[in-house]
């Protein structure tokens, strides 16, 4: 049966070091949310990635996400599909020491009605692991 990881909100996922990669799309969606140019929100908020291939959110001095505000993100309505896809269909080995997520046992339409809902993603694009 497909485990769902039910996301606690103890925004840990928003504190580790790495990137938050940022489409075209989302960088629209963000700036319109802030009530910026694209351009203004690209030299303020975001840098080039590591692969130097695209965008990704800057951080905080002390490496959290821009976008956090004490345990809350401040852009969540509009936030990147990334993070709205983690740890449901993207993690890492581990990934369950830090993050709070509780698995639970669902069957596989379940898995696809949560994971959609979770990720704002549509259904057809969501198939139970094997
Ligand atoms: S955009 Fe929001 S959800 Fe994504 S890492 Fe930043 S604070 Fe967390
Ligand atoms: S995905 Fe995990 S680490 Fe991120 S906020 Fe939810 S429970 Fe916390």
């Amino acid at each position: 049966m497909p485990i769902f990881h039910e996301c606690q909100r103890c925004t840990a996922c928003c504190r580790w070091p790495g990137q938050v990669r940022l489409t075209d799309a989302e960088i629209a969606r963000l700036a319109k949310f802030l009530g910026l140019r694209d351009g203004e929100f690209i030299e303020r908020f975001t840098r080039l990635r590591d692969d130097r291939r695209g965008l990704s959110l800057v951080e905080k001095p002390n490496g959290e996400c821009v976008f956090l505000d004490g345990n809350d993100c401040s852009v969540q309505s509009v936030k990147p599909q990334q993070c709205r896809d983690f740890p449901n269909l993207w993690n890492f080995p581990g990934f369950e020491k830090t993050c709070h997520a509780i698995p639970r046992l669902v069957g596989e339409e379940e898995y696809r009605r949560l994971v959609a809902q979770a990720t704002g993603r549509s259904l057809h694009e969501i198939e139970a692991p094997v």
